[in-house]
């Protein structure tokens, strides 16, 4: 093994956390190799995640927005016709540019990307398909999460599926029961409501995308009624079976004592949500560890218990998100660097593509009050916006979450138009560690959506909103 190629760094995985690493290491003067699995670069972000679901929803809203909403415009359109085969091939088309975006960065960066499954061979050595190939200074994992089951139900791709298919159905499901109303269950049940298929949407919890602010679960609840989309919340599903092209759901309702249900459709998708994958890696010979959830220990330098091995984003610990595991890429190349680096988690912003879309930043209501935290509250309803009334988006609203004493920004939480675009100001604002009334004393640009933000600072601070 003494002749094997020799690089500063092996990134082993290429999504969001890999591909980021890679190039800011090869920035940073490194020679890197990245070692991907499949023959397409980006991870499940770009190949079956964040793009290709972002460009369904774009799709599907523009159909729906067609059918439903453009005549109260003025705009009359007959027989809209949804063409699935095209629209499906156009969200391959965008993964595929966005994948071949990635090779070529690779290329730029003159990052050596080698195709095959890493696996260690010792701390630093790396086999690829089984064959000793290259050995690293330092390796970074990247490897990424896959979608979870639920216990006793097994994923046939088929008719019972993930995310992963649900991307690239053959049809257009007539009935399409989605398990687990968080961020993706609600994404891609959006999609598929808007498409035309009878959706339902089958929540453990008493709410949708529970994860979040309470208070965007109930309004995107009541925002999407337009779509017909059935919810079970608080029911819990006791076994999935395929019978032919039929699937059947069964769960028990937990606010009526457990009592029985049953509801058939021709595609479920578990969004039940995903696990740490590290398998092939063969972490032992590394000396590598995980948790009891599958993910590899990290310090708060992202460096595992073996000097020189680092991990980052959905592997490790944290939100399993594209933009997380990007800072987290950045951090560990300039950290081997010797820089000093720094990622403040509570300024990760969560966001849902629904429309109305949604988002949120530092600590939520909740959050605040099992703190025991003195906080103030304002809000500013889309309704009221001049912007929002123009283009008939006025579901939703902007709330910000500031500390009674100081005033400085504590959580900001948003769902109606853009948001994913507008949590960004929030964001900004937090970073610099802004009072909601400094929010409140900057001028935005009239009629934009942004207003609001201004607007619900206005609220926090002395209930000075000007447009209420
Ligand atoms: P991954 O993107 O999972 O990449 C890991 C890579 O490692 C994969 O390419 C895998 O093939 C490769 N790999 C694994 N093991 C090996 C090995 N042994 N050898 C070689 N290669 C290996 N996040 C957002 O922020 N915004 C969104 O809008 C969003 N939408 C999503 C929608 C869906 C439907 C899904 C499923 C996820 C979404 N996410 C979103 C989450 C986001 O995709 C992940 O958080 C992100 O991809 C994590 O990046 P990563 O680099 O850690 O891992």
């Amino acid at each position: 093994m003494a002749d094997l190629k020799s690089f500063d760094v092996a990134v082993i995985g290429s999504g969001p956390g890999g591909y980021v690493c890679a190039i800011r290491c090869a920035q940073l003067g490194f020679k890197t190799a990245i070692i991907e699995k499949y023959a397409t670069l980006g991870g499940t972000c770009l190949n079956v995640g964040c793009i290709p679901s972002k460009a369904w929803l774009d799709s599907s809203e523009h159909y729906f927005q067609l059918g439903h909403q453009f005549k109260l415009h003025g705009i009359i359109a007959e027989k809209v016709r949804l063409d699935f085969a095209t629209m499906r091939s156009r969200v391959q088309a965008v993964v595929k540019q966005t994948c071949d975006g990635v090779a070529y960065l690779m290329k730029k960066n003159k990052i050596e990307v080698i195709t095959g499954v890493g696996s260690f061979i010792d701390a630093h050595t790396i086999a690829v398909d089984g064959k000793p190939a290259l050995k690293a200074e330092r390796v970074v994992i990247a490897t990424g999460s896959k979608p979870s089951s639920l216990p006793g139900v097994s994923i046939d791709k088929e008719r019972i599926i993930t995310s992963t298919e649900a991307l690239i159905l053959p049809e257009l499901p007539k009935h399409l029961v989605v398990i687990g109303g968080g961020v993706i269950g609600m994404e891609l049940g959006s999609v598929y409501a808007r498409l035309g298929s009878k959706v339902s949407v089958v929540e453990y919890t008493d709410s949708i995308i529970g994860t979040m602010d309470r208070q965007l679960g109930k309004e995107l609840q009541r925002a999407l009624r337009t779509l017909g989309i059935d919810y079970y919340l608080k029911h819990k599903v006791t076994g999935v079976t395929r019978n032919g092209d039929e699937v059947m759901v069964d769960a028990e309702n937990l606010a009526k004592n457990g009592e029985q249900i049953k509801i058939t459709a021709d595609y479920c998708l578990i969004a039940t949500g995903r696990h740490a994958y590290t398998e092939g890696l063969n972490l032992e010979a590394a000396g590598l560890e995980a948790d009891n959830r599958g993910r590899i220990i990290v310090d708060e330098h992202l460096q595992t218990a073996v000097p020189g091995i680092y991990a980052i984003g959905d592997v490790v610990r944290g939100a399993m998100l594209a933009h997380k595991a990007e800072e987290e890429g950045v951090f560990v190349a300039e950290a081997m660097a010797g820089q000093k680096p720094h990622i403040n988690y509570n300024l990760v912003p969560g966001v849902v593509y629904t429309w109305p879309e949604v988002a949120g930043v530092g600590q939520s209501e909740e959050e605040l009050k099992a703190e025991g935290r003195a906080y103030k509250a304002g809000s500013f309803p889309f309704k009221a916006s001049a912007r929002a009334r123009a283009s008939i988006d006025t579901d939703g609203f902007v709330k910000i979450l500031a500390d009674m004493e100081t005033d400085e920004i504590l959580g900001v939480h948003m769902i109606g138009p853009r948001i994913a675009d507008l949590i960004a100001e929030a964001v900004v604002a937090m970073e610099f560690r802004a009072s909601a009334e400094d929010l409140a004393r900057i001028c935005h640009a009239h009629p934009t959506y942004s207003e609001a933000v201004k607007e619900a600072a206005l609220a926090a601070t002395e209930n000075r909103s000007l447009h209420v």
